[in-house]
């Protein structure tokens, strides 16, 4: 499903994996110690090789992991891509700990340094709505609420986000919050 913003930018749901699809910059959801883990994490670290794991060793060194609703850039060694935004999502508590503060933070963040990076075209994972246990629907409704927030900006250079589900029914759930919008 596609949604459509000015100037012909458009977001996408699509069903799939985020490894598999091609972008300038892919979105992972993270942990602040940028150690790696399970899930798109997992995935993204397999998929793109060591060379990101060495990268996120300097930004630790350096900097000490990353802050929730944050988000650290590391190049995409083997991927599809030409950068990887590792993105730290909260730990869902009830919704009443600055959670969604900080989801929507990590989807601003990610969208800030696709325009210092120059980037045309992103994908991002559920963030925080695997292990992490953001209810799905309110995650969506934030990830969506960000993004399109970003797309009507005329001055944006992003022209294309997906939002890459890896199953149907967090594609269902985003697809019917996608379709509530005004
Ligand atoms: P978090 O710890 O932020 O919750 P997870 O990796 O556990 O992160 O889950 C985030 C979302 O990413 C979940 O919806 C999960 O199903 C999804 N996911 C897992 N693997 C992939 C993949 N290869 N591509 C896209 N999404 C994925």
């Amino acid at each position: 499903m596609d949604l459509d913003f000015p100037h012909g930018k458009k977001l996408r749901l699509v069903v799939g994996d985020i490894t598999k699809i091609r972008v300038d910059a892919i979105v992972n959801a993270a942990n602040s110690g940028l150690h790696g883990g399970g899930g798109v994490d997992g995935a993204i670290h397999r998929a793109g090789g060591p060379t990101l794991m060495r990268e996120l060793d300097v930004i630790r060194a350096a900097q000490g992991g990353c802050p929730t609703g944050s988000a650290v850039v590391t190049t995409a060694g083997a991927l599809p891509a030409k950068f990887v935004f590792h993105a730290v999502g909260p730990i869902y508590r009830d919704g009443s700990h600055g959670e969604p503060d900080e989801l929507a933070s990590c989807y601003r963040t990610c969208l800030e340094l696709a325009e210092q990076h120059g980037v045309r075209i992103i994908s991002f994972p559920a963030i925080s709505t695997g292990v992490y246990g953001y209810p799905v629907e309110e995650a969506a409704g934030i990830a969506l609420d960000t993004v399109a927030k970003h797309l009507e900006n005329p001055a944006s250079g992003v022209h294309e986000v997906l939002l890459v589900l890896f199953d149907q029914g967090s594609y269902e759930v985003h697809s019917k919050m996608a379709a509530r919008r005004p």
